[in-house]
């Protein structure tokens, strides 16, 4: 479950995103009653198994909904805005039917947002993010210039398009990126999942977090509203 809008005083569209279909918006009737058999189920983020009604060229009915996994522990504000920003780059990649691979990744990512400490919560997006944009094929070389191929050991640069170049091929004025920063990206993506929350030192999520944000702009065209807000709390320091 994604999203749900009131449709009329008693029924609500919902838009769910799904492994085998995309994302498809029902019209959930009755929901607002009090004996609804939705009642309570609709919630954001929540994991469950829905039934449509045929498709007729109009809003398909939701039939029936059974929750498999409630997400409670998402309620909590920062990582409430963090898998929020998370589905809304699911959603943004799912327009046109199934992503299983970016489903996948937005269920193992929810679950990992739901029990890592609260301070690895930025490093975790920050994981997220790499992972998705190499579902999208947007994923630059992290260890090698974009235009040559050289290593980045002695350096890397900003260039004129998305990616990290050497100094030779750095767009002018060259814009040095810091070691410890591009170093956890490297870890990031080298490691999996659930060994993120140990990868974080303080201090390094603020220096990683702004190359993400970029290529994910230039790749979807879109700047999430929320993630500054994931950033912007405070990173506390275990
Ligand atoms: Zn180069």
């Amino acid at each position: 479950m994604w999203r749900r809008t009131d449709y009329s005083e008693s029924s609500r569209v919902v838009t769910v995103l799904t492994r085998d279909h995309g994302r498809l918006q029902g019209l959930a009737k009755g929901a607002h009653r009090p004996d609804s058999p939705f009642l309570g189920r609709l919630d954001f983020l929540n994991e469950a198994r829905a039934t449509f009604g045929a498709d007729r060229g109009g809003l398909r009915l939701l039939v029936a909904l059974d929750l498999l996994h409630e997400r409670r522990a998402l309620r909590e504000p920062q990582r409430f805005l963090a898998a929020s920003h998370l589905a809304w780059l699911s959603d943004l990649a799912m327009p046109h039917g199934p992503e299983p691979d970016i489903y996948d990744l937005l269920a193992g990512g929810l679950a990992l947002l739901e029990r890592c400490p609260a301070a690895a919560i930025p490093t975790v997006v920050i994981g997220l993010e790499l992972r998705h944009l190499a579902l999208l094929g947007a994923l630059p070389d992290l260890h090698r210039c974009g235009q040559c191929g050289a290593g980045l050991d002695q350096g890397a640069f900003l260039g004129r398009n998305p990616g990290l170049y050497c100094a030779r091929h750095a767009a002018a004025p060259r814009q040095a990126l810091g070691r410890i920063g591009l170093a956890l990206l490297q870890r990031l993506q080298a490691a999996p999942g659930r060994e993120w929350p140990n990868l974080r030192q303080p201090g390094d999520v603020r220096l990683a977090q702004s190359l993400p944000a970029q290529w994910l702009a230039a790749a979807t065209e879109q700047r999430g509203n929320l993630r500054g807000l994931v950033f912007a709390a405070p990173v506390r320091r275990a």
